[in-house]
């Protein structure tokens, strides 16, 4: 499918729309991943810790497309931390979704309290060398930990998967991100739905013809992140992914940055989680 693609620093890239699956059922992933890859999505953001990687494995399996036309990311829990554990924990997700390889391994958290973040940055340096993930990077990182990480080994991560959507819009994280050549990812990119009803988003949809979910994932497609909607829902999962047929002029990015606020993020502050 012709859909706008992100470049990594390591010489790979990502699919700039993904389907989210965080609290979709094992039991639905099989055909909401189909639902998803019959409508043109081809990149697919799972985690160890949804619980649902053999269903996405399924669904991968049901919608029949070739391995290297489907990019999966897949994520290390906490738990995993370390030096040795996260080539195991790895290891455990490929036979879940079926896979002998992802092309995206992230460090779910940085769990700063527990100290393994570095030792787990090292792990993964190793699964991209012998192929088990094409490509590796990190979720919830401050800019401290991207330098820490970078320093001890030399290895960018490609990308920062982090909490971001218009009343949260992580500005200084980004900065940093592009000094470091590291891709912004976007985490509850609606807001976990809170966005839809906000009058500056509907006014906006009103006048491009358009629903609120889509001029939000505009919103993140615009200001170059990649963007990873969630919804179990067939008829929302198209709607998310028919973005491709408008953009947002400039008053429209201008008012949707005027709802950015220090208050805004909804999901856990990294420094103090878990
Ligand atoms: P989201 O912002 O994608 O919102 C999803 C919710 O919005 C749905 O449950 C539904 O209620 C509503 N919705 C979706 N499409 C809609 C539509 N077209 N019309 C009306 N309502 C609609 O929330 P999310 O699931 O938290 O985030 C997306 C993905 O980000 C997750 O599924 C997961 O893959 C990832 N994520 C990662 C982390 C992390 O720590 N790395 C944390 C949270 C989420």
């Amino acid at each position: 499918t012709d859909q706008p693609h992100v470049a990594f620093s390591d010489g790979h890239e990502i699919p700039q729309v993904g389907l989210g699956v965080w609290q979709t059922p094992n039991d639905q992933a099989a055909s909401v991943v189909a639902t998803a890859l019959e409508a043109g999505y081809r990149h697919i953001d799972t985690a160890a810790i949804y619980g649902n990687e053999a269903g996405v494995g399924e669904g991968l399996q049901r919608a029949g497309l070739a391995r290297g036309d489907v990019f999966v990311t897949t994520k290390l829990w906490n738990d995993r931390q370390g030096a040795d554990e996260p080539a195991k924990a790895m290891d455990e997700s490929l036979k879940r979704l079926g896979l002998d390889h992802v092309d995206l391994y992230l460090i779910h958290w940085p769990a700063p309290k527990a100290g393994r973040f570095v030792d787990s940055w090292k792990a993964l340096v190793q699964l991209q060398v012998d192929g088990r993930a094409t490509s590796i990077g990190v979720s919830n990182f401050n800019a401290d930990h991207l330098r820490t990480i970078i320093d001890a080994t030399g290895v960018v991560p490609v990308l920062n998967q982090v909490e971001l959507h218009p009343r949260f819009q992580q500005t200084a994280l980004r900065a940093a991100h592009a000094e470091l050549g590291i891709a912004t990812q976007s985490w509850s990119p609606l807001g976990q739905g809170q966005l839809l009803t906000d009058p500056v988003i509907t006014k906006i949809a009103a006048k491009h013809g358009r629903t609120a979910a889509q001029v939000v994932i505009r919103w993140h497609i615009d200001s170059g992140l990649i963007v990873i909607p969630k919804s179990v829902t067939p008829s929302r999962i198209k709607e998310n992914f028919d973005v491709f047929g408008f953009e947002l002029d400039a008053d429209d990015m201008a008012a949707i940055a005027g709802l950015d606020t220090a208050g805004g993020r909804i999901g856990p502050d990294p420094l103090k989680f878990p």
